[in-house]
């Protein structure tokens, strides 16, 4: 992998490499963008095939999140850390202080939080050693929750710009991946009278999905393929890609997984096909909407939060009129939004105080 082209493509400003031999510490910090803020994103851990796949995954999330923040109108930029590890066999006190450390290094330019496979408990280990940790319980929390409802919101506000109604009674929706945000999106969906199909990697995970929501359990390499009105990604990204596209069977695909798309050229493949793509950056911006308000000068308040990711759905049928009135895939007035924003702020940062 040549790095450095890699950050010159993706335009990313920092790459750093932390290493502990003691704890066994393997990290990535991605920094995408500061022109509105400090990098802000999540720390992943995951047990990535190779280094450059976890490299990568870094790069494309931190973008990924310097288009959300400037999309939900927060003054963040873009950041991202990945582990290498198991979350569910590798997770120990001192890893996470010796990340804290690292973190801490960086002086604020990062600001970390929870991502796939790690949790309020971890990130508690990590703020000894930093004051650059958000989603902590006896602050703003885990952001899966917020994110999950953001993004039922979403999936309402596409069903209502393809079919002129809201109603979740009858739909049938796939969700794949019932981890925390899945999960909570289940309780919203079932709780309106959605017909769910999930899939999940682990077998306690889906019981539960079935005894709670009477859900129906599907192949996790088949939940693209079924025949449904939502096809609702909240594993992992990439599942939008040149083999499954021509193999979806829904109207709308709208989930919080990051990064759903292998390529950004699916989105025009989308449009093609005529399913309407609620793009993930936008839909799934609850959580760092929840994070963000720990740094309100008056102090979280979950109702002020919760008052902003209310507007996803509106930010949603506003990309989807662009992209309809200028024809071009929902993604790309998506990135136009985000982008055109950065630039607008870019242009005050010009005036010193
Ligand atoms: P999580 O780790 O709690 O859950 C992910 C779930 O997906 C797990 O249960 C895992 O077993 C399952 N999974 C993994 N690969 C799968 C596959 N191929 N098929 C089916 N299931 C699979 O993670 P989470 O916090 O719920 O996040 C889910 C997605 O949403 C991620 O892409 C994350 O980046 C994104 N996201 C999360 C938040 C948040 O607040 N947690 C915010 C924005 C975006």
């Amino acid at each position: 992998m040549r790095i450095f082209e890699r950050m010159r493509d993706m335009e990313h400003e920092q790459l750093v490499f932390c290493y502990d031999e003691v704890s066994g510490l393997r990290a990535i910090v991605a920094i995408h963008d500061t022109t509105l803020g400090p990098a802000l994103g999540g720390t992943r851990m995951w047990n990535y095939d190779s280094e450059e796949d976890a490299i990568e995954d870094a790069l494309r999330l931190s973008r990924g999140m310097t288009y959300k923040s400037s999309a939900m109108g927060l003054n963040l930029g873009g950041g991202k850390a990945v582990i290498i590890g198991d979350s569910r066999k590798d997770k120990t006190e001192e890893l996470w202080r010796a990340y804290g450390r690292f973190i801490q290094s960086l002086g604020g330019r990062y600001i970390t939080a929870e991502d796939v496979g790690t949790t309020p408990d971890d990130m508690a280990f990590v703020s000894a050693e930093t004051d650059y940790v958000a989603g902590l319980l006896h602050k703003s929390g885990d952001p899966s929750p917020i994110t999950a409802y953001g993004t039922y919101r979403g999936i309402k506000a596409s069903l209502e710009y393809l079919t002129g109604s809201t109603d979740l009674a009858g739909r049938t929706i796939a969700v794949q991946g019932i981890g925390s945000v899945g999960y909570v999106l289940c309780e919203y969906l079932h709780e309106e009278g959605a017909h769910l199909l999930v899939s999940d990697l682990y077998e306690d995970v889906l019981n539960r999905a079935v005894e709670e929501f009477g859900a129906e359990i599907v192949d996790p390499d088949r939940i693209h393929a079924c025949e449904c009105d939502v096809f609702s990604p909240c594993a992992l990204g990439a599942v939008i890609n040149d083999v499954t596209l021509p193999e979806l069977g829904c109207r709308i695909v709208a989930g919080a997984a990051n990064n759903q798309l292998a390529e950004d050229s699916l989105a025009q493949g989308l449009r093609d096909r005529g399913i309407l793509y609620a793009p993930d950056f936008v839909i799934n911006g609850g959580g760092v909407i929840n994070v963000a308000h720990e740094f309100h000068p008056g102090g979280y308040n979950r109702e002020l939060a919760l008052r902003q990711v209310d507007r996803i759905g509106d930010y949603l049928k506003q990309i989807f009129t662009t992209s309809d009135q200028e024809d071009i895939p929902t993604r790309v007035a998506a990135d136009r939004m985000a982008e055109a924003r950065i630039e607008r702020i870019a242009k005050v940062h010009r005036i010193r105080v």
